[in-house]
């Protein structure tokens, strides 16, 4: 089995990349951005909860995504691998992750950390918003506040799997056929 998580800040390109991925290495992808969308608009009651947190660029609650996160692994830990996209994006969810898959006798094999320049990632969420309509891409206030949270909650992961020796670095300017072939070559000298 083979666990990737594909980090980065918002904008970093987590998402396309992951596409990428998942079709060369038969992965199962879990995006929790998605996944709260996809609740949003069918109007559930975890949707209902999350909206008021993703409107204004803060995170959803540890417990709430952490709950959610656990039983997908679980309902899909037979198959031949995840790649994890949005999550963990905080140390508490980090544990927990390491948690629910070594109780699976599984762990995370590496993590691929984007680096992208701040005016690119604003230029990118910017057009993004364009095209997609995600209320949180169109709003430079909104997006100013994910990168805060970002730098707050999230970054402080790259040190904690700095630790565990899984962090790889990867370029993300340029082509998405360039970058992908950098993050194909990071996992392929595992
Ligand atoms: P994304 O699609 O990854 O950019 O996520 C969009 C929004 O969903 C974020 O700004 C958060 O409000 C929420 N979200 C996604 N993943 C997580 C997570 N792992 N923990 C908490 N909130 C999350």
């Amino acid at each position: 089995m083979l666990n990737i998580i594909i980090f980065g800040p918002p904008g970093a390109g987590k998402g396309t990349q992951s596409e990428g991925l998942i079709n060369k290495f038969n992965l199962t992808h879990l995006s929790t951005g998605d996944v709260f969308r996809m609740n949003i608009k069918q109007e559930t009651p975890l949707g209902v909860l999350a909206k008021n947190y993703i409107d204004k660029g803060e995170l959803v609650p540890d417990e709430v995504t952490i709950g959610m996160v656990k039983n997908f692994i679980i309902e899909n830990s037979n198959e031949s691998g995840f790649i994890f996209d949005g999550f963990p994006r905080t140390i508490a969810q980090g544990d927990a992750l390491d948690k629910i898959l070594a109780e699976l006798d599984l762990s995370i094999d590496i993590v691929l950390a984007l680096q992208v320049e701040e005016d690119e990632l604003v230029r990118r969420l910017l057009d993004r918003g364009k095209r997609s309509g995600r209320k949180d891409d169109q709003d430079e206030e909104t997006i100013r506040n994910r990168f805060k949270v970002y730098q707050n909650e999230t970054e402080p992961l790259l040190s904690f799997y700095q630790n565990q020796d899984k962090l790889v670095r990867v370029a993300g300017m340029g082509s998405v056929q360039d970058i992908f072939n950098r993050l194909t070559s990071a996992i392929e000298t595992l």
